[in-house]
């Protein structure tokens, strides 16, 4: 048995509660524009359940404002094209180029597994920085402080409190926040490895309809990505806890899809299947801001806009928020160059700026998320459906239309990090 601790009080300018992707960028962000932060991890180690993340255009160019882009995308293939397919008939529906030529807008779409972007922003911290194993199980206001309690009794007081902790959130529990609601589907995820090239081309692939939604993204020359949306009935329900059911099921979802894509699916090891069950946040909810932003907490990524993954913009839009709030921080700090504040007072001058900092991002940001988790929301109906109308409709205009919708949803820039 581990000895106990004693009851330590540790003093901290900022705390990020949550190694994820937007934890890490989060800290990432702060130390470029020179601002010092520690995240608390409760895992023993970085966690990438999930195997992969399609990164849209959004979301490169906010890995580029954190300076790791280009390396990430050493790390990965840029998609020539978006093809969708009815999974019906697997009869092609719709289909989106995203070369550059002659395009508004120079799409950068990809696949990176969560491992090398988790790891990559790891890297660019000073040593130190993630504490793992420390697990937060509650937060008190003192004064103007946060304190943090964490599991093995440690207790952080800190001037800002950043909650990264993921769908979730402790963080945005002690906010007052709802508990995200259940968007009634699921989603199975695979990953394969081959020994050598795959030979899949550099694309988006999916199948849409008939109350599924299943994709296909190769990551790199040998490792390709799948998943697969569903609505569970009660038996379906089940699977979650058995590999071997998951990955059945799948199969019996995909008997339309191309023969290569089913090889994909048939050839994914047991322990590289995840199964989890969908939730959003309500877009309504995003626009009190008092729920992205209270006093001197506010909430980065999941822990504030879960959203369905149709989209596929959960992780892009948690880089955007990383580098906004870095910037407000900044700002905020920087305004009238560092006061350094021993005893913090309500009404201190460093406290009140930091108030309107975190307000600023949380005006920035919170119709952007409304749009996101909304437009990811309706998009799952018209991909999924398996409803008469919309079936019609998505194979006359609705597939391409979902499609192009991604893509502009994807089109936003966060800016840049400028010291
Ligand atoms: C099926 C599916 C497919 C998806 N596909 C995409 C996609 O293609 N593209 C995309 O951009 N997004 C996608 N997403 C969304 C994306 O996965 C998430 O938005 C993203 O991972 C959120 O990152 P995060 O850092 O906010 O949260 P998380 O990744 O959940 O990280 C939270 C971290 O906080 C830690 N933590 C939690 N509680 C505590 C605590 N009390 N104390 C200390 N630490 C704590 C956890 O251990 C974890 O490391 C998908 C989601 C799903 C479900």
């Amino acid at each position: 048995m581990q000895p106990q601790k004693e009851n330590m009080e540790i003093n901290e300018d900022i705390v990020i509660v949550g190694a994820g992707i937007a934890g890490l960028a989060t800290s990432v962000a702060l130390h470029r524009l020179g601002v010092r932060s520690i995240v608390l991890e409760s895992s023993e180690s970085l966690r990438t359940s999930g195997f992969a993340l399609a990164l849209w255009t959004n979301a490169w160019r906010a890995l580029d404002a954190l300076g790791v882009g280009d390396s990430l995308r050493q790390l990965s293939l840029h998609f020539t094209r978006f093809q969708a397919f009815s999974a019906d008939s697997g009869l092609p529906i719709a289909e989106i180029s995203l070369e550059a030529n002659n395009k508004p807008i120079d799409y950068d779409s990809r696949c990176i597994k969560r491992q090398e972007i988790v790891e990559t922003l790891e890297k660019e911290l000073p040593p130190g920085t993630i504490k793992y194993s420390s697990r937060v199980i509650s937060i008190e206001q003192s004064g103007v402080f946060k304190l943090v309690h964490l599991a093995d009794k440690t207790v952080l007081r800190t001037k800002v409190l950043i909650g990264c902790d993921g769908v979730n959130s402790v963080v945005a529990k002690c906010m007052g926040l709802q508990k995200p609601v259940d968007a009634n589907r699921s989603a199975i995820r695979g990953y394969v490895e081959y020994p050598k090239a795959h030979g899949f081309e550099p694309k988006f692939c999916a199948y849409f309809g008939g109350g599924v939604r299943i994709g296909f993204l190769p990551c790199d020359d040998k490792s390709l990505y799948w998943f697969c949306t569903f609505t569970p009935s009660d038996y379906d329900e089940k699977i979650e806890g058995s590999p071997t059911k998951m990955k059945q099921f799948v199969l019996s979802l995909a008997s339309n899809v191309s023969k290569e894509a089913y090889n994909i699916l048939e050839r994914t090891s047991l322990d590289s299947l995840h199964c989890a069950k969908l939730k959003l946040r309500s877009p309504w909810d995003i626009l009190k801001r008092d729920n992205i932003v209270k006093n001197n907490t506010c909430l980065v990524g999941d822990a504030l806009h879960p959203m369905t993954p149709d989209i596929g913009q959960g992780g892009c839009s948690a880089l955007e928020d990383s580098v906004v709030l870095a910037r407000c921080i900044s700002e905020a700090i920087f305004a009238r160059k560092l006061i350094k504040v021993e005893k913090l007072e309500e009404g201190d001058e460093l406290y009140k700026r930091i108030k309107v900092g975190l307000e600023k991002y949380a005006k920035e940001r919170k119709w952007r998320i409304f749009s996101l988790i909304s437009t990811s929301y309706l998009v799952g109906l018209a991909q999924e459906s398996n409803g008469m109308v919309i079936s019609y409709l998505r194979e006359k205009f609705l597939a391409q239309f979902t499609i192009k919708t991604m893509l502009k949803m994807g089109d936003f820039d966060c800016g840049k990090l400028l010291k």
